[in-house]
């Protein structure tokens, strides 16, 4: 398989690609000006080599491969294939309410991760796939970023409708017995003795 590497200056100034020009060039890459990076079309044999190289000198390195790079649609077809209810979405992170014009499309496995993933691009999966979608509210957007671990598995497994009103149901069942119990505890002063027993 073929990947199109493009390695550039890392965050620090001691980090600068233009200090490896000599040794980037003699390996084959060539310059950009436009992006002021490195790119070449490494193999399934280079493309391990090449990114220790980046690694060990603090440079950034990405896979500039199809698959990886965010479309211009994902928005739309995300909202053509989940039409809101009644105006509302459920974010699918923190599973509040949200009205639809607040809702944002969100990368599961963000599209800064996944662009520096030899796995995610050996997948051949389309990082803008409606599975890799999911309606966030903002603030989870904000938050989560290119965050991987749990964020990623909450993405999995809440972006289906089933499982993000089932998390409700049980927000909702809990919230009334909650109330239930204070009712009861406001109405008779105290919890009844018979549910103390166990433990007089
Ligand atoms: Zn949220």
């Amino acid at each position: 398989m073929k990947h199109l590497l493009k390695i550039s200056s890392g965050r620090y100034a001691d980090e600068d690609a233009s200090q490896y020009r000599w040794q980037l060039w003699l390996r084959g890459f060539s310059y950009e000006r436009s992006t002021e990076a490195w790119v070449r079309p490494v193999g399934e044999l280079g493309v391990r080599r090449y990114i220790r190289y980046a690694k060990a000198r603090g440079l950034r390195y990405e896979l500039l491969d199809k698959n990886l790079q965010r479309n211009t649609v994902y928005k739309a077809r995300w909202v053509r294939e989940n039409p809101p209810f009644l105006g509302m979405y459920l974010c699918t992170y923190c599973g509040r309410i949200v009205l639809a014009k607040n809702i944002t499309v969100d990368h599961i496995v963000s599209v800064g991760r996944a662009k520096t993933s030899l796995r995610y691009s050996r997948s051949g999966r389309d990082v803008n796939d409606i599975r890799n979608l999911c309606g966030a509210c903002r603030d989870c957007n904000t938050v989560k970023e290119a965050k991987g671990g749990l964020w990623v598995l909450r993405g999995k497994i809440f972006r289906h409708k089933g499982m993000r009103l089932l998390r409700l149901a049980f927000r909702l069942l809990f919230l009334c017995a909650v109330t239930a119990l204070a009712v009861y505890l406001w109405q008779y002063g105290g919890v009844p003795e018979e549910w103390l027993s166990p433990f007089l």
